[in-house]
């Protein structure tokens, strides 16, 4: 059986915080406000397994009033949420994932932000994806408050 999920998040961009996209830390004078480490692409990815194996949503299994996730590393977010879905008997088969930002530019980070991904989601590079996109200078990401990020995955059962 396969079944598919969605995931979308936003974080604000505020002064003297790291930026790390999809485990990528990026040279920026601003980063993404959060109680974790706050990548939002991997948080909307946590979404998208969530959500294929209806098992909650990154808020619930990973609440931002419990300390243990303060700074937290998304990355391990991330693998702990895979592990989750193979319990449930769920392995992904591939992602793919859209990046809405001003700046910086994804594309020269991408191969990076993929292999990262891939790592944590224990599939071939080949088998995922991340694509930048600017919103034209319009709304909140656009005026470059906030970056947000869109999150698509396939699942198949393994047992
Ligand atoms: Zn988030």
């Amino acid at each position: 059986m396969i079944r598919v999920g969605t995931g979308f998040d936003i974080h604000r961009l505020a002064p003297g915080r790291r930026l790390v996209l999809c485990g990528a830390r990026f040279d920026s004078p601003r980063g993404l406000l959060g109680h974790s480490d706050a990548d939002a692409p991997v948080h909307a990815l946590v979404d998208a397994l969530l959500g294929s194996a209806a098992l909650g949503d990154v808020g619930t299994l990973f609440p931002d009033d419990d300390p243990r996730w303060e700074g937290a590393d998304s990355m391990e977010l991330l693998r702990r949420t895979v592990a989750l879905l193979r319990e449930n008997g769920w392995r992904p088969v591939n992602a793919d994932l859209t990046v809405f930002a001003e700046e910086p530019k994804i594309s020269p980070r991408a191969p990076e932000m993929r292999a990262n991904l891939a790592s944590a989601l224990g599939l071939g590079v080949g088998a995922v994806s991340v694509k930048g996109k600017t919103m034209e200078k319009l709304g909140p990401v656009g005026a470059g408050e906030a970056i947000a990020a869109q999150a698509a995955v396939l699942v198949e059962s393994c047992n």
